[in-house]
């Protein structure tokens, strides 16, 4: 073996000459791995004992992408097009062995070369979009050369990830090959120069790129990546791949820099982050294999099909025979639609289902190792239920509850192992939602906190550990955003132009009309509840309550902050101008009107200082944990980064004055927070390393 430069190092196989990288854990194309494929590209094209090359990236890999980390970097020497360039101008074949991920770069790599084998457990795609960027290294010119225009648009734009078959159907790897490695190997020295750089754009079908174009924008959620990679894929049918490179190349470095990008790279960032909890380090999670949920209501149900989704078998527990087998129903209903639209197989639907169990006998709770509540949002009702949860569970067991808002720690008295207890609240449909906060109580144990996220994981979602107080992270933060929106609305704004505000900010739906598809009833409920401990100094907007005291509860009621029609259209309703009006009337107010960039402006403000009030308290981990709550958990647009990301953006000073005059017309609880205030004064931020 001769090191031509770590990390890559050079094999020899008779003639054949093997690249290997080996830079975990996922050979990302950090600076040492570039210089290093070059080199070894450079010196092996010239020595006269090569016949071949292979690229390696070893057993079970092969290059996932670009180093995130060096992209918010100036780009260095050498740039992946030099590498690339040298393997497309490589006068001897060059075969990629792809035995794992070869996602973006890593594709772009395996596009350069004359061949490629896919071990069955590869993974391919230009998946660059995610990260609201197109291909900068040739992908979006090499690719449409292999699948047509059509495909390499919907492939870049979706950003999809192939398995090893997939691929091979659509041309992008040559054969599937057990050992990929020794198949490589054995095919280099026979394998002909293939460059895709020199061969033409197969003519496509003009309507199918049409429809993959509308798909694509479709998609598209205000990202300006995929317009561009539209614009750049197409340009490769004019035929000067040299051309087409250039324009892909100036696209990429202008994404890089873009706002949009940048978020996204956050949260690449904060996803990482996430997992890192203080004190869990070296602790080990405890084994779940059953999990019962109590309560089979929207939630239960829910949270039953993600369990069920996640392979593990599930006991469904209700209050009688009856509400068990309404519960079960509400299950299979989410496989039946999942089958009918094609999501999964019928065969799929059936051995998920198989494994929830509707039970009314508690003494089944005996033997699962988790208990997640879902029962009615009463503190009554929940500590009844781990007061005999505590009688049955065995020790060890974990126990959760899924509440919204109410005091974990009062939950967990009613125990004789407080310990044990820990929330886990998902969102809904609990089956669909990212998002899952782990929350922690006082005395919860940190091997069952443990327990908690190693579940969420497994289940594909995304933890955040939370502190218990009212509403934990997510609902304690949305709470004083919905509480100004409405005061935003008593001063002038009209619901329909708070919500145009915020779904032209990039929310899927609009605040109002959010509130009216979870139904009105649960807010008042919660605003019931705080009635007796709610500050006098707090301006109360009661339109809300006027609402759902005239039967309004939203949807499910077929009006709400909305008039809705039989297919479920939104319209502006009289009804409620009226009761808006009369709420401003009672308190002398003369309406105003406000501008989008007002109302987003304004709520965004309220949300980062609360935010910030939440960090002060230890309730969060890190300001990326809440930007992780809010784009998984409540519609926030992702490409905006999460709410403390874009107050950063805003500048935190600009963010002060705006929650100055939230405080002023929202009075008590509206206060800036001192975290926040503090930042403003010294021109800081809340993500570390943004500030000037
Ligand atoms: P739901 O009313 O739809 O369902 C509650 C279910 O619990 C009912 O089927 C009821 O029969 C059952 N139940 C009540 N007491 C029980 C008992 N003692 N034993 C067994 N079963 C019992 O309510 P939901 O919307 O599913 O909410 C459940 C919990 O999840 C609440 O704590 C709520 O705050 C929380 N939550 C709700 C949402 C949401 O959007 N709906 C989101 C996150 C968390």
């Amino acid at each position: 073996m001769d090191a031509v430069s770590s990390p890559v190092t050079v094999t020899r196989h008779g003639a054949v000459a093997v690249i290997g990288i080996d830079h975990p854990p996922v050979n990302a194309l950090s600076t040492g791995v570039r210089q290093g494929l070059l080199d070894a590209v450079r010196v092996l094209d010239g020595d006269p004992q090569v016949a071949a090359l292979v690229i390696s990236g070893g057993a079970g890999r092969f290059i996932a992408g670009a180093d995130i980390r060096e992209m918010s970097l100036p780009p260095g020497p050498p740039l992946l097009p030099d590498v690339v360039a040298a393997i497309d101008g490589c006068a001897k074949p060059v075969v990629a062995a792809l035995d794992g991920a070869a996602l973006g770069g890593g594709c772009e790599i395996a596009l350069a070369c004359d061949l490629r084998l896919a071990g069955p457990k590869a993974l391919v795609g230009l998946t660059e979009t995610r990260l609201g960027l197109i291909p900068g290294a040739g992908g979006t010119q090499r690719l449409p050369r292999l699948t047509g225009v059509a495909e390499a648009i919907a492939l870049v734009c979706e950003g999809r990830v192939l398995k090893a078959r997939d691929a091979l159907a659509l041309g992008l790897v040559d054969a599937v090959e057990g050992d990929v490695l020794a198949a490589a190997i054995a095919r280099a020295p026979a394998t002909a120069k293939r460059r895709l750089s020199a061969l033409p754009v197969p003519p496509g079908d003009k309507d199918a790129e049409a429809a993959a174009i509308a798909r694509a924008r479709k998609g598209a959620k205000g990202m300006p990546a995929i317009e561009e990679a539209i614009r750049v894929i197409r340009a490769a049918e004019a035929g000067d791949f040299a051309a087409g490179l250039a324009a892909e190349r100036a696209a990429f470095l202008a994404l890089r820099e873009s706002a949009e990008a940048k978020a996204l790279r956050h949260l690449f960032f904060a996803e990482r982050e996430a997992g890192k909890v203080p004190g869990l380090e070296g602790v080990a999670a405890r084994p779940v294999a059953s999990v019962a949920v109590i309560g089979a209501g929207t939630m239960g149900a829910g949270i039953a099909v993600a369990l069920a989704d996640a392979g593990l078998a599930v006991t469904l527990v209700e209050r009688d025979d009856e509400a068990a087998v309404a519960g079960l129903g509400r299950v299979r209903a989410v496989y039946e639609r999942q089958v009918k639209s094609g999501r999964i197989s019928a065969a799929q639907g059936a051995e998920r289902l198989a494994r929830v169990t509707p039970t009314a006998d508690w003494g089944r709770l005996a033997s699962v190792d988790l208990v997640i509540e879902a029962a009615f949002e009463d503190l009554a009702v929940k500590t009844d239920i781990f007061r005999r949860l505590d009688a049955i569970a065995r020790p060890g067991a974990v126990l959760a509850t899924n509440t919204s808002y109410l005091d974990l720690d009062a939950i967990a008295a009613a125990t004789a192992r407080p310990q044990d207890v820990v929330g886990l609240h998902f969102f809904a449909p609990a089956n669909i939602m990212k998002l899952l906060e782990v929350v922690k109580a006082a005395r919860t144990a940190p091997d069952v906190l443990a327990t908690a996220l190693a579940l969420g994981k497994k289940m594909g979602k995304q933890a955040i550990v939370a502190g218990n107080c009212d509403g934990f992270i997510g609902n304690r933060i949305y709470a004083l955003y919905r509480r100004h929106a409405e005061v935003l609305v008593e001063d002038g704004a009209s619901p329909q132009d708070v919500d145009a505000a915020l779904e032209a900010y990039g929310f899927a739906m609009g605040l109002f009309a959010v509130s009216d598809m979870s139904g009105l009833d649960i807010a008042y409920a919660m605003r019931k509840r705080r009635a007796a401990t709610r500050d006098p100094g707090e301006r109360y907007v009661d339109i809300a309550d006027r609402l759902v005291e005239a039967g309004r509860l939203g949807r499910k009621t077929g009006a709400g902050w909305y008039a809705y029609d039989a297919a479920g259209n939104r319209a502006p309703d009289p009804l409620v101008t009226q009761v808006i009006e009369q709420a401003r009337a009672a308190k002398g107010i003369t309406p105003r009107s406000f501008t989008a960039e007002q109302i987003q402006r304004r709520l965004l403000a309220v949300m980062a200082s609360e935010g910030a009030k939440v960090l002060a308290e230890g309730i969060a981990l890190r300001a990326s944990d809440i930007d992780l709550a809010f784009v998984n958990g409540y519609g926030f647009p992702r490409i905006k980064g999460g709410p403390m990301w874009a107050a950063d953006q805003m500048g935190l000073a600009a963010v002060l004055k705006e929650v100055e005059a939230a405080h002023a017309a929202g009075g008590a609880g509206s206060n800036p927070a001192p975290r926040l205030v503090e930042l403003a004064e010294k021109a800081g931020t809340f993500a570390p390393g943004q500030g000037a």
